[in-house]
């Protein structure tokens, strides 16, 4: 992709920052575990091709923007949405092995109006919806139990509607050795529900 772009790429060791920019030449800390310094990588080039060139000017609606299109640089939507139709996370994390199972979860929640909610070591640290969709800010109890299954039996799980209050939960364990256990976890509506 740089080569594509024609930026130049350097790892180095950074102590204060993951990643900067500066003209067309993209710096990485050296530190970051792949799929990190992948996002990262795409999050700079997306300043350089967004015409953020002052690195002093950045403002949080530009570091949005970055955000926004690294997604479409690492996930293309239109491949992304043809991948969606017959995989499931884990068959999309293999099919794209250069995005994080984070921004894989997120791309997906957004096309399926769906809330993602992720625990690191059993703590909750984040959960997120698309934009316009009104969720309640806290797991329910369905949902905590379906995570704390998950982490004690390190696999995979998924609990249909019948089994829950109306809710398709997908749970999803991973360690990718970093020291730390995270499940995403998926919640749907169901179908009936939303009608
Ligand atoms: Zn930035």
């Amino acid at each position: 992709m740089a080569a594509k772009y024609d930026v130049e790429v350097a790892v180095e060791r950074l102590d204060d920052v993951e990643s900067y920019v500066i003209g067309r030449r993209i710096v990485l800390d050296s530190d970051l575990y792949p799929p990190r310094r992948n996002w990262r990588f795409c999050h700079e080039l997306a300043h350089i091709l967004l015409g953020h060139t002052d690195i002093q000017m950045i403002n949080p609606e530009m570091e949005r923007e970055a955000d926004a299109s690294a997604v479409e640089l690492m996930l293309p939507i239109a491949e992304f949405r043809q991948a969606m139709k017959e995989m499931d996370i884990p068959a999309l994390k293999e099919r794209f092995p250069h995005a994080s199972w984070e921004v894989i979860a997120r791309r997906w929640i957004n096309e399926r109006q769906a809330v993602l909610t992720i625990y690191d070591n059993g703590r909750l640290t984040g959960r997120y919806a698309p934009e316009d969709m009104a969720f309640p800010a806290r797991p329910g109890a369905a949902e905590i139990d379906l995570v704390r299954e998950c982490s004690e039996k390190r696999q995979h799980l998924r609990r249909g509607a019948d089994e829950t209050e109306g809710l398709d939960l997908q749970a999803y364990f991973v360690d990718d050795g970093r020291g730390v256990e995270r499940v995403l976890l998926l919640t749907e509506p169901s179908i009936e529900d939303l009608s």
